[in-house]
């Protein structure tokens, strides 16, 4: 095992991560948090696209999640309409309310199936490629335009 990262290690490191995130030279983000420019330095390219990646991915399956409990809720609604169109003889309110049942269903049935799917697909997860990236990006950091370019387009790779 490689010797801990004084970074990772500490109390801070979330809004180290942050700062780094935001752009922030590394060389100020060791002087605010009393840590040593190299470890920095290192954290940033070794360490942080891992925190990155399972920051959003956890982010992902809460909004995943939330979007599986409001078309559950929608199912509940739609089943309460249907019982209530059938006891009524209101048949074309019946059909309408089976019919978005069946589309609830659909779409919770794809909502779980991506819920599944997503670690297994996901480019992101190589080491390689974090490395990689990590690189692309830090060698752009000195030209922001180009800077932002890249990370706008390795968003849209991830999000593929
Ligand atoms: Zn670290």
């Amino acid at each position: 095992m490689p010797r801990r990262c004084t970074v990772c290690d500490h109390l801070e490191r979330q809004s180290i991560d942050e700062a780094l995130v935001s752009g922030a030279p590394y060389r100020s983000v060791a002087k605010r948090f009393g840590l040593s420019e190299s470890a920095v330095y290192r954290h940033k390219s070794e360490h942080l696209p891992a925190h990155l990646l399972k920051a959003r991915k956890v982010e992902e399956a809460a909004s995943a999640d939330d979007l599986l409990d409001q078309v559950r809720h929608l199912q509940t609604h739609a089943l309460d309409i249907l019982e209530r169109a059938e006891k009524a003889g209101d048949l074309r309110t019946a059909l309408a309310a089976i019919s978005q049942a069946r589309g609830n269903l659909e779409l919770l049935g794809k909502l779980a199936g991506e819920l599944d799917e997503r670690p297994v697909v996901n480019l992101n997860v190589s080491s390689e490629w974090l490395e990689l990236r990590a690189v692309i990006v830090g060698a752009l950091e000195p030209h922001p335009a180009a800077h932002r370019a890249i990370l706008r387009a390795l968003e849209s790779v991830g999000n593929s």
